[in-house]
């Protein structure tokens, strides 16, 4: 399937949380959700009992909207946490969560997941001092994520400086003026804001 490309808002309301999809505007009174918290569509105000497939689908719907990622690598990412020694939904969360498109986001470089996977693939962004314009690129612990020399005085930098305002979580050690930060541990649960029952991912992958 298709990266969903329509109006970002609507995936939110379909799923009935904020997603975070649109940057600087999900934090404001804008937010669609905040405005109509009730499903798109003519039977959106409906309530619909959901079977517990429904429920399953719905959540890994909502995390695949969350960090923009396709089904096919959605897939992978769980046949690869399920092969570790960890808690497969956990190690899931800690996947998706080390993409460098994600990280760079996290890191306050970007105002949504979405523009970040764009300036990392117009090759803003370097892991190691290595040009990196991959944004499913994996970083690990110990990574570097920094704005290329070229870039820094990209205005683009300027204008994400100005509409950010979010904290950057404890795993990340961000250093606003080199515009770069590093991977300092992997995030535990509680530092993933993701609002989603990942076992119920589990469950419905394990079928
Ligand atoms: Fe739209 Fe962002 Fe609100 Fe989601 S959280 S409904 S993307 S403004």
């Amino acid at each position: 399937m298709a990266r969903y490309i329509g109006e970002s808002c609507r995936v939110c309301r379909r799923e009935g949380e904020k997603l975070f999809l649109k940057g600087s505007r999900c934090y404001t009174d804008k937010c669609a959700l905040t405005r109509r918290a009730y499903a798109p569509g003519q039977h959106g105000q409906k309530r619909k009992k959901q079977s517990d497939y429904g429920m399953q689908l719905r959540e890994k719907q909502k995390a695949k909207a969350f960090y923009g990622v396709l089904e096919s690598q959605f897939r992978k990412y769980f046949e690869e946490a399920s092969r570790s020694k960890e808690v497969t939904g956990l190690k899931l969360l800690q996947i998706l969560e080390s993409r460098l498109d994600n990280v760079v986001y996290r890191l306050g470089l970007a105002t949504s997941r979405a523009q970040a996977r764009q300036l990392v693939r117009h090759g803003h962004f370097e892991v190691n001092g290595v040009k990196v314009n991959i944004p499913s690129y994996l970083t690990k612990v110990n990574d570097v994520i920094k704005v290329r020399e070229s870039s820094q005085n990209d205005p683009i930098f300027k204008q994400v400086a100005e509409e950010n305002g979010r904290p950057v979580p404890s795993w990340l050690e961000a250093d606003v003026d080199n515009k770069s930060g590093k991977i300092v541990a992997v995030p535990a649960r509680e530092e993933i804001d993701l609002p989603v029952k990942e076992h119920l991912i589990v469950e419905l992958y394990s079928k």
